[in-house]
Formats: structure tokens, C-alpha cells, sequence
């Protein structure tokens, strides 16, 4: 008797697909999570100066980005490194939307903050390190706005799902599932990107389902390729840090792509989303509604 995905994933049935509710489509200003476009979010780790965070967002908005990332609230491991610059990122952040069009991604870290972050976020993400902070997931939930759910670094498709299924539960519809590599015995990357969890998101949830190749690689060399692995995976967009000094960044800087680096990247995906676009229209095979094993 093989289990089906209905009973292995029953804890969070709600984002699971039914015939009814195939795909989520998550609305972001004018754009669309989950529907046609491939959307790319990019941006700094952190949001560092007025003239960094204006340089980055007028250049991936000119490489084809439909969101600006930047951390202003940053979940360090090391007390003593850079902890984001608070309210003061967050106005960068929303000066810079004002000046280049792109919607806005950063992280609330603690629900004292998400009303705060809300009031300049589009989007509210919410960190690896939190995934199962569930007091930050239902305030992030009640604040009405799309949420970027970053898959805990050891968490299961289950517990992940878990936690998508948490903030639907407090009413919020809107969640984006994002994988950014997880912890397992190869150290060689800083994480193991986990592309099949990609493909299995994409064909057992509704949810729209974004890469994470930066924090997946920890390097920069590796982040393309990641993402048209992401691509090849099915995801609907991708997250990808980019500063225009790397080697200068107070955060991040080993994985993060110089402009010409994420330029080059951005049109190297193209014939990729070409070719998805090509493969999907052959006749889909039947969807797998069995769990093996
Ligand atoms: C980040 O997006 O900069 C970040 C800290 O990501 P994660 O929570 O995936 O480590
Ligand atoms: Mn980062």
C-alpha cells in the first residue's frame, strides 16, 4: 500500500493542491507570484548606504528584477558582526522602490518589528532561523502582507509545509515557499541546495515556490548555475544577492554576485525559461499523487 502525499503532507493540507486550487497566484503590486512571469528578486544582503542601495536597485531593475532585496533587520550568528541598520534600512528600502518602481522583500525577525516593517515592506520575509517561530509567523500573518517563507536550514518538506500551513491558518493566503539550501554531512557549499524539494513543492502545492541560490551556494562562482538549476526545477522566480562591491559588503559579500557578474547571470537564464516555457507545452504527464518509498 504506497502512501499518498495527501497523508504524508496531511498536517498541512490547506497547501496542498486540489483539483479546485492548483496554483496560487500571489498579487505584489503589478506583479505576479506564481502566475507566467519568472520573477527575480534581487538586492544586497544587507541594505548598507542610500548610495549602495540606490546603485543596486537601478541596476537590477535594469537587468530585468521585479523586486528589491536588502535586509534591514539581519539574523547574525555572530553578535559582534553587522545587525542591519533598522528603520533607517527600511526607509532606504522605501526610498528606493519610490525611485525605481521595484517592490520591496525584507525580513522581520521579531513580531515586536512586523508592524514596522510592514508599513515599508511588500513583501515580509521571514528568515531560515525563524521558520518555527510561530509567534513571528501568525504577527507576520495578521499584518495582511505577502509573506517570503524561507525554509529552515533543518527542516523537512514537512515542517515546512507546517509552517505555510500555520500562517494560512491565521488568515493570510498569501506565502511564497523559498528554498536557500539545507544542512546536511557535505560542507564543501555552505548549504545543500535541494532542487528536488523544488520539483516536489511545485507538484504537490499550490504555493508559489522561489530559489534561493546565494545562500544555498555561500559562493558566488556557484550561483548561477544554481539558478538554472532552480530554473530547470520549476521554481517561479529566484532570489539572488548582488552588491556592487562584493568584496566590501558588510554581509554576504563571499556569495554575492558584482553587477556585471548578475547581469551575465540574467541573460544566461533566458534560453532556460525559453526552454521550460517550450518543454511546457508538451502534453504533462499524469500528476504524481503517490508518495514512494
Ligand atoms: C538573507 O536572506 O539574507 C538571509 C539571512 O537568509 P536565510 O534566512 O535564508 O539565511
Ligand atoms: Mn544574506
Amino acid at each position: 500500500m504506497r502512501e499518498s502525499w495527501q497523508d504524508r503532507f496531511a498536517e498541512a493540507s490547506d497547501v496542498l493542491k486540489t483539483e479546485r486550487r492548483q496554483q496560487t497566484v500571489v498579487p505584489v503590486l503589478d506583479i505576479e507570484i506564481g502566475g507566467d512571469e519568472f520573477v527575480t528578486m534581487a538586492g544586497p544582503c544587507s541594505v548598507e548606504t542610500e548610495s549602495q542601495i540606490m546603485a543596486v536597485a537601478h541596476h537590477v531593475r535594469r537587468c530585468g528584477a521585479r523586486i528589491l532585496r536588502g535586509g534591514a533587520f539581519k539574523p547574525r550568528s555572530s553578535p559582534y558582526s553587522f545587525q542591519g541598520l533598522g528603520l533607517e534600512g527600511l526607509k532606504l528600502l522605501a526610498a528606493a522602490r519610490q525611485e525605481t518602481g521595484l517592490a520591496i522583500v525584507t525580513e522581520a525577525m521579531s513580531e515586536c518589528d512586523v508592524p514596522m516593517v510592514a508599513e515599508y515592506a511588500d513583501i515580509l520575509q521571514i528568515g531560515s532561523r525563524s521558520m518555527e517561530n510561530y509567534s513571528l509567523l501568525e504577527a507576520a500573518a495578521r499584518s495582511g502582507r505577502p509573506i517570503l517563507l524561507k525554509r529552515g536550514m533543518v527542516a523537512t518538506v514537512a515542517d515546512f509545509l507546517r509552517s505555510a500551513q500555520v500562517i494560512l491558518e491565521y488568515g493570510n493566503p498569501h506565502v511564497i515557499l523559498c528554498e536557500r539550501g539545507i544542512r546536511t554531512f557535505e560542507t564543501s557549499l555552505r548549504n545543500t541546495f535541494d532542487a528536488a524539494s523544488i520539483a516536489l513543492l511545485k507538484q504537490i502545492s499550490h504555493l508559489p515556490v522561489i530559489a534561493d541560490p546565494s545562500h544555498a551556494a555561500g559562493h558566488r562562482d556557484l550561483v548561477p548555475a544554481l539558478a538554472r538549476i532552480g530554473v530547470a526545477a520549476g521554481a517561479d522566480g529566484i532570489i539572488v544577492e548582488v552588491h556592487p562591491n562584493p568584496e566590501q559588503a558588510w554581509s554576504d559579500g563571499e556569495q554575492s554576485l558584482d553587477f556585471a557578474a548578475f547581469e551575465e547571470m540574467m541573460a544566461l537564464l533566458d534560453p532556460y525559461l525559453a526552454l521550460r516555457k517550450l518543454a511546457a507545452r508538451e502534453p504533462a504527464g499524469a500528476p504524481l499523487m503517490e508518495a514512494v518509498g
